[in-house]
């Protein structure tokens, strides 16, 4: 959890005052007993109330709860915030764990559609799941995949290819300038 909290205050930080009302809101919304702190029933009733039903589980709270006192303060709470409103953090869906840190998604569900498909890495490894596309990227590849379906031209993976099996994207370089290393 220590990088996806570092990047939720590093948000927070640079975020307009509007955004931070937004948060503090949110904040006093699921502290119903205004002490400052929210403990796991406030945490699972609102969660619930709002529809997060995959969030919505005291293993979760644990994992946002980093210095164990079973409540979340306000830092704490803007990792939640974080997950919540990025929508970047989803759960394997071969054995359901918070995804945390490195993961892979169906490339194909992740550019056209509405829902994303994620595993952790031992379920993709180990085969653990099923799904009607073959081809899954990390997430950081991912990000370079994007950048490169966006600028078009020669450094673009042949799409076809990438949605046919298994494919690590291995881009070419267009001139001296453009180069993108292979990960
Ligand atoms: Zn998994
Ligand atoms: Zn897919």
């Amino acid at each position: 959890m220590e990088e996806i909290s570092e990047a939720a205050l590093a948000y927070y930080e640079n975020g307009s005052e509007e955004q931070k009302q937004l948060a503090r809101d949110f904040f006093n919304s699921l502290d119903e007993d205004g002490n400052g702190t929210v403990d796991v029933h406030e945490f699972i009733k609102i969660l619930s109330e709002e529809g997060h039903g995959l969030l919505n589980n005291s293993r979760f709270f644990q994992e946002l709860d980093r210095d164990g006192n079973e409540s979340l303060d306000f830092n704490e709470f803007l990792t939640l915030f974080y997950i919540i409103k990025s929508r970047s953090r989803p759960f394997c869906a071969g054995c359901g764990i918070f995804l945390k840190s490195l993961f892979f998604s169906c490339a194909k569900c992740h550019e056209s559609s509405d829902e994303t498909f994620d595993l952790c890495s031992a379920c993709y490894r180990g085969k653990r799941f099923s799904h009607q596309h073959a081809a899954f990227l990390d997430n950081y590849t991912l990000l370079a995949h994007k950048r490169l379906i966006t600028l078009g031209g020669k450094g673009q993976p042949n799409t076809s290819q990438l949605f046919a099996g298994f494919y690590i994207p291995i881009y070419k370089k267009k001139d001296q300038n453009s180069a993108i290393p292979i990960c």
